[in-house]
């Protein structure tokens, strides 16, 4: 089935025109392999569940592949602690199928609606990585559809570097069909959840750092003057595995300016998060409530006003918590007020060359979509950059294409062995072309060892 359509990031603030593809479940590699032959110049990416908050799976006049289709979960082998799902399956799904059975998916990113091609093509991590690592940490093996090879049945031990040019990859190495996927027993559908006001960034910091090293789940919401809130989760005493039912989320106005990232409103949603958790800190929750809070709001974006939102998210080395302060500090005093700024600690990184975490703090912002704060982000990248750190390139809209080597190491190698994978460059989205992503150098080749 084809049509010619708009295709949104999550954000709302990036959009294009493409024919959109709806490949049939389960359909032979040769099918597959016309989808490749089908692209013209302006290639193809496959898309999951749209969550990406920019432009990664978009491709402007050209293909984008829904890839929601591709469902179906296998039976868990309780020998091997894996189960198999189509690359079109959400997390949300696999987490409330897995449950009664006493099992569950070690990394699960915010949002129930990721799919498990999404969630290894942009190596999500959850509010665990301390101890579980990412989800593409947690793929036992995958197959993977690339325009060079056809089919590919990649792992740590077959295909290892091209494994880890799709973890990460941002669907430019290959389509991901389906994934065996690592699981942890699962004790009770239920966690308790203890909230903890600290007063300034330091003590937010040094409070996440305990409460990472002994919960399950650590993560911090804090204000632009650092105050904040660290939430730790650990499994609850309460032995139940049934999932209950999920309230439907909320339907929520398009809001007119900066919606609630209006400085007053989002000084007043600051005071009223930390008085409920002043006076309410303990609570039991659902699985799918501690994981996907933001799902109760599927209109997020359209809060922040018609222009949508931009999330910032970047990672910092422990001992550059002055750029923390300085992105929070300094945005608001350049007029942007973010509407939600977690914390999270991130340990040691895996070898997907394009892989976001790597040991220290990350700080994720949302902010109303405007042109002014451009520059204010830019400006934020550099010295990100200058800090050993780097942007999350999967929720990015904007950062300029020559910081990239500096945020990601790995760039290098990572193209020669894409460019293997494609070398007629077939797979391609907005966000490869803005950052130009794809484009082989002589000297990434020699570098790499490849040339
Ligand atoms: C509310 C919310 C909370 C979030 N929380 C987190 C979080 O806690 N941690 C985190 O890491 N991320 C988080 N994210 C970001 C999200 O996890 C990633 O953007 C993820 O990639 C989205 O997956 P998707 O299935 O929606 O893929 P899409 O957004 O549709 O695509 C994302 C990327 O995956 C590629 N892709 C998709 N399917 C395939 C496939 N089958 N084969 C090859 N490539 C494919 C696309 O080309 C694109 O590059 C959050 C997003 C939202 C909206």
């Amino acid at each position: 089935m084809q049509n010619s359509t708009l295709v949104e990031g999550w954000g709302r603030a990036t959009r294009s025109r493409a024919t959109v593809v709806t490949p049939g479940q389960g359909g032979t590699d040769e099918d597959w392999a016309a989808v490749f032959a089908g692209a013209g110049s302006r290639g193809l990416i496959a898309r999951g569940g749209g969550r990406s908050y920019g432009d990664a799976a978009q491709n402007a006049g050209g293909l984008v592949l829904d890839m929601r289709g591709q469902g179906g979960i296998g039976t868990v082998d309780p020998v091997t602690a894996t189960v198999e799902a189509g690359a079109g399956v959400t997390v949300g799904e696999l987490v409330r199928h897995l449950a009664p059975r006493g099992w569950t998916l070690p990394v699960v990113p915010g949002s129930a609606g990721v799919t498990v091609g999404g969630a290894i093509a942009a190596d999500v991590h959850g509010k665990n990585h301390r101890r579980h690592g990412t989800f593409g940490a947690q793929v036992a093996a995958m197959s993977v559809l690339t325009p060079a090879y056809g089919p590919m049945e990649m792992s740590l031990t077959v295909n290892a570097e091209q494994f880890w040019a799709t973890v990460g990859g941002l669907g430019l190495t290959g389509i991901i069909r389906r994934a065996r996927l690592r699981l942890i027993p699962l004790g009770s559908w239920w966690v308790t959840t203890v909230d903890d006001e600290q007063p300034s960034l330091d003590r937010v910091l040094e409070r996440l750092r305990a409460v990472a090293a002994t919960s399950e789940h650590a993560v911090a919401w804090v204000d632009h003057g650092g105050a904040g809130v660290v939430t730790g989760a650990r499994p609850a005493r309460l032995g139940a595995l049934v999932p209950g039912r999920v309230a439907a989320g909320r339907r929520t106005p398009v809001l007119p300016g900066r919606g609630i990232a209006w400085p007053p409103v989002s000084a007043a949603a600051d005071r009223v998060r930390r008085f409920a958790a002043r006076i309410r800190p303990r609570h039991e929750r659902s699985l799918a409530e501690l994981h996907f809070p933001l799902d109760a709001l599927p209109g997020w974006a359209g809060l922040h006003g018609r222009r949508g939102l931009v999330q910032y998210q970047f990672t910092v080395p422990f001992g550059a918590e002055d750029v923390l302060a300085e992105a929070l500090h300094g945005t608001r005093s350049a007029g942007f007020a973010p509407s939600l700024s977690v914390l999270k600690l991130f340990a040691e990184a895996n070898p997907a060359p394009l892989s976001f975490p790597a040991p220290g703090w990350s700080l994720a912002m949302d902010f109303a979509a405007r042109a002014a704060l451009a520059p204010v982000l830019d400006r934020l990248d550099e010295r990100v950059a200058a800090a050993g750190g780097r942007v999350y390139l999967v929720k990015d809209s904007r950062v300029r294409p020559d910081l990239l080597d500096a945020m990601y190491p790995g760039l290098a190698r990572w193209r020669a062995v894409r460019s293997m994978l494609d070398p007629e460059h077939r797979l391609v989205s907005d966000l490869a072309r803005r950052l130009r992503l794809t484009d082989q150098r002589i000297s990434d080749l020699v570098e790499a060892g490849h040339a």
